[in-house]
C-alpha cells in the first residue's frame, strides 16, 4: 500500500488523489475530526522519547552524540528495574486511533538516529537480551555508500543489516532522508540558494521518496520520519506531512501527551549525551513520577 503511495506522490497525481489515498490508508491523524478528541475515552498517556546516536565500547570519544556501551546498558537496566516498557510507533498509532485504550504503564520510546554500525553490533543484541525494542533512523546516502570494511567507531549499517534489524522484530525503521543530512547533501530540510517554496517542497518529497523506495525495495515498510538535526519549518512540515507518514520525530525536548485523536507528528525527544548516570538522566526527565 505504501510503495504504491510513493509512486503516486512521485508521479505528481492531483492532490485530491493523494488525499483520497491517505484517507483510505487511515494513515494520517490530521484527518481525524477535532470533534473526535472531545468524545475520546479521556485516557491521556505521557510518553518520553529518547534519542540515541552512536554507542561505543571506549569512552575516549564519547560526548553529546556518542554514548559508551556500558552506560547504554545501564540505561536499559535502569528502565527495566524501574518498570519502564519500550513501545513501538505501531502501538502508539493503535492508541491514538482507538484500537487500544491504554498504553503499557511507564511507556517509553527509544530511537537511534543515523544508522550507525554499532547499533547493529551492540544495540541489537542488548535490546534482545533485555526484551526491549526501538526505532532506527538511517540515512540513504550513508547506507548505500557503506563499504564492506565496517568500523564500529564510525561506520554506518549497510542495507542488508538494516533489513536484518527490521526482520528481527526488535526495530522499526524510520526515514532520516536520503541525502539531506549533509556529507554531501544539504544539512537538514532547509532551502538552498534561490529555491522557491514549491521547488523546496518538491526537493523534500523527492529525496524522502527516494529513501522510501530504497527501503521498500528491501521489503521494509517505513511509516516514520525523523528530521535531520531536528531542523523544521512550516514548508518542511507541509512536505513531510503530505507523504503519508504516521509519525515524525523532532529534536525538541519535552514529554508528549497522547490521547485518542492525537497526532504523532513532531514528537519531542530527549537527546541522551554521555556523562550523566542513567539515574541522573532519567530523573531529569521523569522527576519523582
Ligand atoms: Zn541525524
Amino acid at each position: 500500500m505504501f510503495s504504491k503511495l510513493w509512486k503516486n506522490i512521485l508521479g505528481k497525481k492531483p492532490i485530491v488523489t493523494n488525499l483520497l489515498i491517505l484517507a483510505l490508508c487511515g494513515a494520517n491523524a490530521f484527518f481525524v475530526p477535532r470533534a473526535m478528541e472531545v468524545i475520546s475515552f479521556g485516557n491521556t498517556e505521557s510518553l518520553a522519547v529518547i534519542l540515541y546516536h552512536s554507542v561505543r565500547e571506549d569512552t575516549a570519544h564519547c560526548g553529546k552524540y556518542v554514548l559508551s556501551k556500558e552506560l547504554f546498558e545501564n540505561d536499559l537496566i535502569y528502565l527495566k528495574e524501574n518498570g519502564y516498557q519500550t513501545v513501538s510507533v505501531a502501538m502508539l498509532y493503535d492508541f491514538v486511533n482507538g484500537n487500544i485504550t491504554r498504553l503499557p504503564e511507564k511507556s517509553i520510546l527509544l530511537t537511534f538516529d543515523d544508522g550507525c554500525y554499532n547499533i547493529y553490533t551492540y544495540v541489537l543484541p542488548l535490546l534482545r537480551e533485555y526484551g526491549m525494542r526501538g526505532v532506527v533512523c538511517p540515512v540513504g546516502e550513508f547506507t548505500v555508500n557503506q563499504n564492506s570494511e565496517q568500523k564500529i567507531a564510525y561506520s554506518y549499517m549497510n542495507i542488508d543489516q538494516i533489513r536484518e534489524l527490521y526482520e528481527s522484530g526488535v526495530f522499526e525503521i524510520a526515514n532520516h532522508s536520503y541525502n539531506m543530512h549533509g556529507s554531501p547533501g544539504r544539512t537538514g530540510l532547509v532551502k538552498i540558494n534561490g529555491e522557491s517554496d514549491e521547488q523546496f517542497k518538491l526537493s523534500v518529497t523527492e529525496d524522502l521518496g527516494k529513501m522510501q523506495e530504497l527501503l521498500a525495495g528491501q521489503g521494509i515498510e517505513c511509516r516514520i520520519f525523523a528530521y535531520p538535526y531536528g531542523i523544521q519549518n512550516d514548508l518542511s512540515r507541509q512536505a513531510v506531512n503530505s507523504m503519508g507518514f504516521i509519525c515524525s520525530l523532532s529534536c525538541e525536548m519535552g514529554i508528549n501527551e497522547l490521547s485518542r485523536g492525537s497526532s504523532l507528528m513532531d514528537l519531542k525527544r530527549y537527546n541522551r549525551p554521555h556523562g550523566s548516570s542513567s539515574e541522573e538522566f532519567f530523573n531529569g526527565i521523569f522527576g519523582n513520577r
